[in-house]
């Protein structure tokens, strides 16, 4: 259980606590003819709805932290870990959404600050509780759209419905280090594709292309121009077998020739 949760236990005991007491004079009262008690049940339930209530409204108010929940169709696309969820996002959809969420996060967190100013210990505990919450900053939600069935009179009718297929919450520092990561990659490789898949697999034919445009189908080395490509290779400056990538910064064209001198090494 969450810290933060427990925090729920006293504040709503405290209420309670107190409608109990009530409860046991107004028991004493009636025994001794003063009052009649039966007020004494729904006066408890009123109490342990109301501490309830502030319970839940204290919680909320300390793990307060702006959140944007971000949708993104899945439909006939392969299946995806978390990873991949929050890359597809950002590759397709750029930034310009992450971007404004994230301005209005600092700018909450700077008004915040501003109204604490010069209580350095507000201003450390408030600073403690986002560093505690700013893991719900990022909702990026995969769903897919399946069509299903209703008969009625023997006619069957489509319907659509959206299913949830994965969903990951993420904090704004994680996802600028993302954006920084896919950045220095051309937006070109995935987290993914860069740390786990197998490298000669991430060398996909749009990534060929690239590097192909990219170096104007010219051999690297010896300067060959090969526009209809015949003997045009993509070379891994770093070789796959010494930790060498498949992303743009790694990659480069060759002529057979120098790419063959190169493997005789
Ligand atoms: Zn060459």
């Amino acid at each position: 259980m969450k810290k933060s949760i427990l925090l729920l236990i006293p504040l709503g005991i405290l209420p309670l606590l107190l409608g109990v007491l009530i409860g046991f004079v107004a028991v004493r009262l009636d025994t001794q003819g003063l009052v009649d008690a039966t007020f004494v049940i729904p006066l408890l339930l009123l109490f342990l709805l109301a501490s309830t209530g502030v319970g839940y409204l204290v919680y909320k108010y300390l793990n307060y932290y702006p959140a944007i929940k971000l949708d993104i169709e899945l439909t006939n696309k392969n299946k995806m870990d978390n990873n991949d969820l929050i890359d597809f996002y950002i590759i397709n959809f750029g930034t310009e959404q992450i971007d404004n969420h994230i301005k209005k996060i600092n700018e909450w967190k700077n008004s915040k600050i501003d109204a604490y100013k010069g209580n350095e210990k507000k201003v450390a505990k408030f600073q403690g509780r986002c560093l505690k919450n700013q893991q719900k900053a990022f909702k990026f939600i995969g769903y897919r759209v399946q069509t299903r069935y209703r008969q009625v009179n023997y006619v069957k009718h489509p319907y659509k419905v959206e299913k949830i297929s994965n969903q990951v919450a993420a904090s704004d520092q994680f996802i600028l280090n993302r954006i920084a990561f896919l950045k220095a990659h051309d937006y070109d490789v995935t987290f993914n594709q860069y740390t786990k898949t197998d490298q000669r697999k991430a060398m996909t034919k749009k990534l060929r292309d690239k590097i192909k445009e990219r170096d104007n189908y010219t051999c690297q080395e010896c300067g060959k121009h090969m526009p209809d490509e015949v003997g045009l290779q993509i070379d891994h400056i770093v070789p796959i077998a010494k930790g060498g990538k498949s992303t743009p910064t790694n990659l480069r064209v060759l002529c057979s020739k120098c790419n063959g001198r190169k493997g005789g090494k």
